[in-house]
């Protein structure tokens, strides 16, 4: 079987670019710099890319750009999007790729008559910010969705992004009859195959020498269980509509003590960044679960986090 990988050098894709290998896919990649030995020297040292991997060069902003990529493909991961939270200018940095880009691969894809089923990465920021209020009791589940006006009113443009791509891409398949499930994963830990620190990983980089942890609960999941639904979501004839993917739901301060457990040298910050309440909250394990998802326990993960910056020398 041949699948396609957009953007394939970014964590969560490398991961599952190499599961796929793994498994026996012939794997069409696509990577925004084909010229960056930072962006593809890792994908071209996993076990089968010699046989089984092909790298393309796409860009989410280019019309056209992913035809050749997903020509020929049994289904399509689309996994490339902006993801930082900061941003001088959200139009451009992070809604437009997430929403054009989106749209552009998808209709790549709808070219593709014999293609089963495309695989969209969204994420838990698509559908928490739906302007209920957050308490302990509360389990998100797939049926919430992301409000725009509450996401812009309170500038979470990343979560925006994400939500007006995720929409998009419905109400795209749904005109075409295409066929698409997504994966909504929280925030994604677990070792780095790309050379490059991504959002997630650096959120836990950042809290050490930090002078204080931010004021914020997430959800976490590791990147192999991540990638993992990923293929199941496509391998699984039955699989339909969103999963929402997360281990656990986590404050810093829990995240600051379990890597004050594990590594006793750090320097880690003992105060939280403001005393507003914290807010807690669950997401809903069940359909991933019923997908055939394990989840990796978050320790675990933080651990293997931490060892894989090691190793790439950040510390
Ligand atoms: P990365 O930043 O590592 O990967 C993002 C990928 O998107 C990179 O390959 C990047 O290419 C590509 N990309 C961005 N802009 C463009 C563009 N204009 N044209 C082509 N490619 C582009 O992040 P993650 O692996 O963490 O994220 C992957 C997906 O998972 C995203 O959709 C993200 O929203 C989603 N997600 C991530 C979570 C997490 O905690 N990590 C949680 C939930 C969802 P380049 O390398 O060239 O910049």
């Amino acid at each position: 079987k041949t699948v396609c990988v957009t953007g394939a050098s970014g964590f969560i894709a490398s991961w599952l670019v190499k599961l796929l290998l793994d498994r026996g896919y012939t794997v069409k990649a696509s990577v925004r710099n084909l010229e960056d030995p930072k962006k593809t020297e890792h994908l071209l040292a996993l076990d089968g890319a010699k046989e089984r991997l092909s790298l393309f060069q796409a860009d989410l902003l280019k019309p056209g750009s992913f035809d050749k990529v997903v020509e020929g493909c049994d289904g399509v991961f689309h996994t490339a999007s902006p993801f930082f939270i900061h941003s001088a200018n959200p139009q451009e940095e992070l809604i437009d790729p997430a929403v054009k880009g989106t749209l552009n691969v998808l209709s790549s894809c709808s070219k593709v008559p014999l293609m089963k089923r495309l695989v969209l990465t969204s994420s838990v920021v698509a559908l928490m910010y739906s302007g209920s209020p957050l308490t302990p009791e509360v389990v998100v589940d797939e049926n919430w969705f992301s409000d725009q006006a509450f996401c812009k009113e309170t500038k979470l443009w990343y979560p925006l992004s994400k939500t007006l791509a995720e929409e998009a891409a419905w109400k795209f398949v749904e005109e075409k009859g295409m066929d698409m499930v997504t994966i909504n994963p929280a925030m994604v830990i677990g070792p780095l195959l790309q050379p490059t620190l991504n959002t997630s990983a650096a959120a836990i980089f950042r809290l050490i020498n930090a002078p204080t942890y931010p004021n914020i609960t997430l959800g976490c999941v590791h990147v192999k269980d991540v990638a993992n639904a990923h293929i199941l979501a496509f391998e699984t004839p039955s699989a339909s509509g969103r999963y929402c993917v997360a281990e656990s739901v986590v404050h810093m301060s829990e995240l600051v003590q379990m890597l004050r457990k594990l590594y006793p040298s750090f320097k880690l910050p003992d105060k939280c960044s403001d005393d507003t309440p914290i807010v807690k909250y669950q997401f809903s394990k069940e359909k991933a679960r019923s997908l055939g998802v394990n989840y990796t326990p978050l320790e675990e993960g933080i651990k293997e986090t931490i060892e894989s910056l090691k190793e790439k020398r950040y510390f």
